[in-house]
C-alpha cells in the first residue's frame, strides 16, 4: 500500500513514471475482473494522459498540480464530459455526460488521472451493490460477501489496489459503510462542502460526494482540492477551505460522546460491540474523555430517512421519462405509454419501490402524516445532535451493526436492508461530516469499521483526530 507522498517521491527520484503506474493499475484491474468493480475502464485515455503528464513533468517539474501521482476511479453517478454515466440503471443506458462535475474538474486541474467508472447500486439506492444492472461487485476480502453499497465498486477498486482513491456519493452511508465492509477510510464531508454539480441526484438535501482511500492524508488532500464554493451548486458553502491535508499532531484531549442505545442496539453483532467498547477503553486510557450521552432518537432515524429521501427521489427521478434521457421503450405509441413503459423497464424494482413510496408520502392527504412529520423528526435529530456536539468534539459509533453481508442475504427483505443503515444516516440527516476508519478484523475474518462524526465544517479536526486515532489507537 502506497501513499501519494511515496508515489510522488518515486516520481521525483525518477524510479517510476505515471505511465508505469497506470499500466500497473490496469494490469490489476484485468486480474481482478471477477470482482466487477468497474463498469468501464478508460485504459487508453488514462495511458494517454499519463504520457502527457510525464512529458509535462519532464519539461516543467515545478509546474505540476497537487495531485500529480493520483489515479482514481469515479462512481457511476458522477458526470464526466464525453463519458457515459448510467447510475447502474437501464434507464440511462448509453447516456453520455455533456459536462463534467465540478469536483472532478478540480481534480483534473491538479493533474489527477481517472482510470474508470465504478459499479454501484442503481441511483445510489442500496447497501450491497446488488441493485445494479451490471450485477453485484464482490468484496475482495471474501468474494462470497458484498462490498456494501451503494458505492460498492468504488470501495472494491481501492481495496483491490486498482487505483489510489475513489469518489463515491453518500446520502445515508454509501461511502462509509462500503469503506467499513472493505477495510478502508471513507469520508462523507459536511453537506455543501463539496459541490454536487454533476452528481446525479438521489435525495438532494442529503447527497454529498465522498472519498474512499487507504490513507487519511490522501483522502484529506482530495477533500482540500474538491471543497469550496461553486456557483453551479447553490447549496455549496462559501466557507474558506482549510488546509485539510496538513494534518498537524493532535495534542488536545478529545471529548467524545457515544450512545448507549447504539452500542446496545438489538441489531448489533456481538463482536462489533466488543471491539467498539475496546476502542472506547483505549481512547480513555490515552486520556480522552469518552462518555455515554442520551440520544433518544436512534430508532426514528431510518423511518424518517426513508420518508424524506424517497420523497426527494420521486421528484428528482421524474426527469427520467423516456423523452429527454436515454432509454425509451421502442414499442410505445402514445405519450402515456412512453412514460409508463420506459420507466417500468428502465428502473429496477428497488428504485420503483422508492419512487412510489416517495410519491405516496407527498400526496394530498398523506403529506402531513408522513412527509411533514418526518421533517419534524429531522429537526429534532438535528437539534439534539447539535446540542451533543456543542459539548463534545466527536460522536463515536460503529459504522455498521454487522460485517459484510453474504451475497443475496439481504435482498429478500428490503426493510432489513434499510435497518442496517442505522448508524450512518444521522450524519446525512444533520449535514455533519463523518468518517469510517478501519477498526480491525471481525472474528469471521472480515474487515470492521468505526465511525467518527463531527460538527459541521469541522473536517480539519475530524481528519486530524482520525489520523491520530488511526496511528495510535486503532493500530494497537
Ligand atoms: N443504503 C442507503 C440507501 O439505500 C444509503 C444510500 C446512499 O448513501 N446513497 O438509501
Amino acid at each position: 500500500m502506497q501513499t501519494l507522498h511515496q508515489i510522488q517521491a518515486d516520481l521525483n527520484r525518477g524510479t517510476t513514471t505515471m505511465l508505469a503506474i497506470v499500466e500497473e493499475y490496469l494490469a490489476r484491474i484485468e486480474s481482478s475482473k471477477k470482482l466487477n468493480a468497474y463498469v468501464e475502464v478508460y485504459a487508453e485515455e488514462a495511458c494517454q494522459r499519463a504520457i502527457e503528464l510525464d512529458k509535462k513533468y519532464g519539461e516543467h517539474p515545478d509546474k505540476m498540480g497537487k495531485l500529480f501521482g493520483v489515479v482514481l476511479s469515479i462512481k457511476d453517478v458522477l458526470c464526466y464530459a464525453g463519458h457515459e454515466v448510467t447510475a447502474a440503471s437501464k434507464i440511462l443506458e448509453g447516456f453520455k455526460s455533456l459536462y463534467t462535475a465540478t469536483a472532478i474538474e478540480r481534480l483534473l486541474a491538479e493533474d489527477a488521472i481517472i482510470i474508470g467508472r465504478t459499479n454501484c447500486d442503481q441511483f445510489a439506492m442500496g447497501s450491497t451493490n446488488e441493485n445494479s444492472v451490471y450485477g453485484p461487485s464482490l468484496n475482495a476480502a471474501d468474494i462470497t460477501k458484498v462490498p456494501g453499497g451503494s458505492s460498492g465498486g468504488s470501495a472494491v477498486s481501492v481495496q483491490a489496489d486498482t487505483c489510489l482513491v475513489s469518489l463515491g456519493s453518500d446520502t445515508g452511508g454509501s461511502v462509509r459503510q462500503p469503506a467499513a465492509f472493505c477495510g478502508l477510510i471513507g469520508l462523507k464531508p459536511t453537506y455543501g462542502r463539496i459541490s454536487r454539480y454533476g452528481l446525479l441526484a438521489y435525495a438532494s438535501s442529503f447527497d454529498q460526494i465522498g472519498i474512499l482511500g487507504k490513507n487519511i492524508e490522501d483522502v484529506a488532500l482530495l477533500l482540500e482540492v474538491m471543497a469550496g464554493e461553486d456557483k453551479m451548486d447553490s447549496t455549496s458553502s462559501s466557507r474558506a477551505v482549510e488546509k485539510y491535508a496538513s494534518l498537524p499532531e493532535y495534542t488536545k484531549k478529545a471529548r467524545i460522546a457515544y450512545f448507549d442505545t447504539a452500542i446496545n442496539h438489538a441489531s448489533i453483532d456481538a463482536d462489533i460491540r466488543r471491539q467498539t467498547l475496546d476502542c472506547i477503553a483505549r481512547l480513555k486510557a490515552a486520556g480522552h474523555t469518552v462518555e455515554a450521552v442520551d440520544f433518544p432518537y436512534l430508532d426514528y432515524i431510518i423511518p424518517a430517512y426513508y420518508v424524506l429521501t424517497t420523497a426527494e427521489a420521486s421528484s428528482n427521478l421524474s426527469r427520467y421519462d423516456g423523452i429527454r434521457y436515454a432509454y425509451r421503450d421502442p414499442e410505445a405509441k402514445t405519450l402515456q405509454e412512453t412514460y409508463e413503459k420506459s420507466r417500468t423497464e428502465g428502473f429496477s424494482k428497488e428504485v420503483k419501490r422508492r419512487i412510489m413510496l416517495g410519491t405516496f408520502v407527498l400526496s394530498a392527504g398523506y403529506y402531513d402524516a408522513y412527509y411533514a412529520k418526518a421533517q419534524k423528526v429531522r429537526r429534532l435529530i438535528q437539534e439534539k445532535t447539535l446540542e451533543i456536539l456543542s459539548r463534545h468534539d466527536f460522536i463515536l459509533m460503529p459504522t455498521s451493526p454487522s460485517p459484510a453481508f453474504g451475497l443475496g442475504e439481504k435482498t429478500k427483505d428490503p426493510v432489513e436492508m434499510y435497518l442496517a443503515d442505522i448508524y450512518t444516516v444521522q450524519a446525512n440527516m444533520t449535514g455533519m461530516p463523518a468518517i469510517n476508519l478501519p477498526l480491525g478484523t471481525h472474528e469471521s475474518g472480515l474487515p470492521l469499521g468505526i465511525q467518527l462524526m463531527a460538527n459541521k465544517f469541522e473536517e480539519a479536526s475530524l481528519l486530524t483526530f482520525s489520523n491520530y486515532m488511526y496511528k495510535n489507537i486503532l493500530s494497537k
